[in-house]
């Protein structure tokens, strides 16, 4: 067992990581090379209070509706559009429990993270219901969280948000039903949050409601500031 073990070991220093999605030979100690790196939907321009992907070059720094009403976050960063390849790796994350694209995943947000970012007290994962969980055996916010928090330096609290009622599948919905299949749908321990600064992790972001959701009820719960952490903004 133990010269099995490190013959495993062995194998796993001689030989460089695969890139996870091309396999050739990765670099930089992630599981990508360069030039699927490149090639990455990396999102150059976003509304800095939502997320949603802006016009190259857009001259205001916040989409039409969040200039109309300000959403419950107070800033929010996404890495890349929501687009091939980092769909699939998603994807695999989340439906083929490939936990190694979670932590490329991860890794990646937090180098996409503009430099002067003013860094949250503790990372909140969007919480699945506890009988989704269950069924999955994961969260896949959960997973992105605990590889962007090891890489920064940041605890996470999963006991500061749960989902108190099961909700549909929001890409099931039309969008018009999305924001009534969620409201309510959180609640969040006051002792957890309150005067934090926070930032909400979640895979995907669509239409924002179920964050919205989630950020609402952290704030009546007294966070004092609430970020919003995408991997992916469709
Ligand atoms: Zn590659
Ligand atoms: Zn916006």
């Amino acid at each position: 067992m133990q010269v099995y073990k490190w013959i495993k070991n062995a194998h796993f220093a001689l030989l460089p990581p695969a890139c996870l999605i091309c396999a050739a030979p990765a670099s930089g100690q992630m599981e990508i090379c360069d030039a699927c790196r490149r090639e990455l939907p990396w999102q150059s321009s976003g509304c800095r209070t939502c997320a949603l992907t802006l016009p190259d070059h857009a001259d205001a720094a916040h989409c039409r509706d969040c200039q109309l009403r300000a959403p419950p976050f107070d800033t929010a960063h996404a890495a890349f559009r929501y687009a091939s390849p980092v769909s699939e790796l998603i994807t695999g994350l989340k439906f083929n429990a490939r936990l190694a694209c979670g932590q490329l995943l991860g890794t990646l947000f937090c180098r996409s993270l503009p430099e002067k970012t003013d860094l949250p007290e503790r990372l909140i994962p969007v919480p699945l219901h506890p009988r989704r969980q269950a069924a999955r055996g994961f969260n896949q916010a959960g997973e992105l969280a605990l590889h962007m928090g090891g890489t920064l330096g940041i605890g996470i609290t999963r006991s500061a948000l749960v989902r108190v009622r099961p909700t549909s599948v929001q890409s099931d919905l039309p969008a018009r039903r999305r924001a009534a299949n969620v409201k309510g749908a959180f609640r969040a321990n006051p002792d957890a949050v309150a005067g934090r600064h926070l930032a909400l992790v979640d895979d995907v972001v669509t239409t924002s409601q179920t964050a919205r959701a989630a950020a609402t009820a952290l704030r009546r719960a007294g966070a004092r500031r609430v970020d919003l952490w995408c991997l992916a903004r469709a």
